[in-house]
């Protein structure tokens, strides 16, 4: 146990499981929040992006759940209903995936009950407590300006100073990190940023659903087919349903549009799931959905004590629903990286280089695609190893639609939840099927050509 207390920037998902893995290290815990957050799961400030559809994989679920015992069934008796991913209808460019058993459960909890759930937790952890109301405005360095022992904090137009043993930034895509920074003569990070110009917009539905299916989902797929949607049972007779497109295309916020273009996608789950829902409230858009990576990790000269967790490091594209699970697994890192260590030396650094090792694999995913799309929307042609690892995509997610090979297709998911590398998806027994579909001429070629 570590004397003196830990300080956690933002109280979103990174922010509480970071609070509850550190209050096994430390003597006291402050979760400083900006928002006022809510005693139940209504709406709050500071995580816009509650308004759309959050599914949390079946890693991040696991880590979580090991956290919070308990976690999945509240959630479930509140509503959020639990189920096989291969029963959710998911739509891609071949046709619709076969439904099958695949052994991955998932839940589609909407994020405000998620995230009550959890907070509700963390607030009862005994060295757990909240500043909320509270902005972090910018880092308290020691006398050598070697290690940060402190942030800067203002609430009520009041400053006050709050001393920590170590610092964690999980103030999210909006961080001000690199400018404390600067503040305290410090480089500021160099940042990778990949935008696909992916827009969200949704809208919450009073619906009877669908027999027996609890999520939709459309993948969208480059170069051609900007617009997806995932639409999620989330109890209580409402459904959430978010529509998306990459590449600039926006969904419209009108709901005659906004229905006009959910329409154009041409999937009958959506148009029978729409068909007799009512809209609860109004539509909400989120244009912020670029990847960035501030490369913390690769700074020549840093403070002692400090380390940048969740999107306030690195924030993907939402489209594969990583950035929950990616935060949760930092948070589990950090806990390891503690476990039988003495002195908090050396500890920010080698954080970061982990923190950034377990990015890479969800930065690749969600990058090489929106790669693509940057160059559709620069009026380029995307490189050559681009083009085929979409061109590779088409034609496995072809295999599993039109073979309806219960192997591919649990890869498929296993891969999409993270519960194995990609690696996984071109290996050899199935990289010899998807190329041995490809050159029979009963397969579809569409919208492959438009790769090649
Ligand atoms: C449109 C959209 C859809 C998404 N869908 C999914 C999905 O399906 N699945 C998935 O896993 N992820 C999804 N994500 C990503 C997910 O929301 C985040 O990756 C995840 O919640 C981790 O966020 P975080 O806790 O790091 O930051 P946030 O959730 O943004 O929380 C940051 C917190 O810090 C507070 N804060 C900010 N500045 C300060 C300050 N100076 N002082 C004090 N507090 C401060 C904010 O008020 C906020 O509460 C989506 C993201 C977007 C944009």
């Amino acid at each position: 146990m570590h004397q003196g207390t830990a300080i956690v920037i933002g109280a979103g998902i990174c922010g509480l499981t970071t609070a509850a893995v550190l209050s096994q290290h430390f003597d006291a815990v402050v979760l400083v929040e900006r928002a006022q957050l809510p005693e139940d799961s209504s709406p709050r400030r500071g995580t816009p992006q509650a308004r759309h559809v959050h599914g949390l994989l079946a890693r991040g679920a696991e880590h979580l759940e090991a956290l919070f015992p308990g976690l999945r069934e509240e959630l479930r008796s509140g509503g959020a209903p639990v189920f096989d991913h291969g029963s959710a209808r998911t739509q891609v460019w071949a046709g619709t995936l076969p439904a099958a058993t695949i052994g991955i459960e998932v839940q589609t909890a909407h994020r405000d009950d998620l995230e009550a759930a959890i907070r509700r937790r963390v607030l009862n952890l005994p060295r757990v407590t909240v500043r909320d109301g509270t902005a972090v405005e910018g880092l308290h360095m020691d006398a050598d300006n070697r290690r940060v022992d402190g942030v800067v904090i203002s609430c009520g137009g009041e400053q006050e100073l709050l001393e920590a043993a170590l610092v964690v930034d999980a103030s999210g895509r909006a961080s001000r990190l690199p400018d404390w920074l600067q503040q305290v003569r410090y480089p500021q990070p160099a940042e990778k940023i990949v935008d696909g110009g992916l827009t969200y917009v949704s809208r919450v539905f009073e619906a009877p659903g669908v027999p027996g299916v609890h999520g939709l989902q459309q993948m969208n797929q480059a170069p051609d087919r900007p617009g997806g949607t995932y639409a999620a049972d989330i109890g209580q007779d409402r459904w959430l349903v978010t529509l998306f497109g990459a590449g600039g295309t926006q969904p419209p916020l009108d709901d005659h549009e906004w229905r006009a273009y959910a329409e154009s996608l041409d999937n009958p789950d959506l148009r029978a799931l729409l068909a007799d829902a009512k809209p609860v409230g109004p539509s909400h858009q989120h244009l912020d959905t670029r990847n960035r990576c501030r490369q913390y990790d690769k700074l020549p000269r840093r403070p002692e004590r400090l380390v940048a967790l969740g999107d306030a490091y690195c924030a993907f594209n939402p489209v594969y629903g990583q950035g929950m699970t990616v935060a949760v697994l930092q948070a589990v890192e950090l806990g390891k990286a503690l476990a039988g260590r003495e002195s908090l030396d050396g500890l920010a650094h080698h954080v970061q280089r982990r923190v950034a090792r377990l990015a890479q694999v969800p930065w690749l995913m969600a990058t090489s695609e929106d790669r693509v799309w940057a160059a559709v929307v620069g009026g380029r042609k995307a490189s050559a190893p681009l083009r085929m690892t979409a061109w590779y995509k088409q034609r496995l997610l072809y295999l599993a639609v039109h073979d309806k090979d219960p192997a591919v297709l649990r890869t498929f998911f296993s891969v999409f939840h993270m519960l194995k590398s990609p690696a996984a998806m071109a290996h050899p027994r199935i990289m010899a099927k998807v190329i041995l579909r490809a050159r029979s001429p009963h397969t579809a070629q569409e919208p492959a050509s438009a790769l090649t």
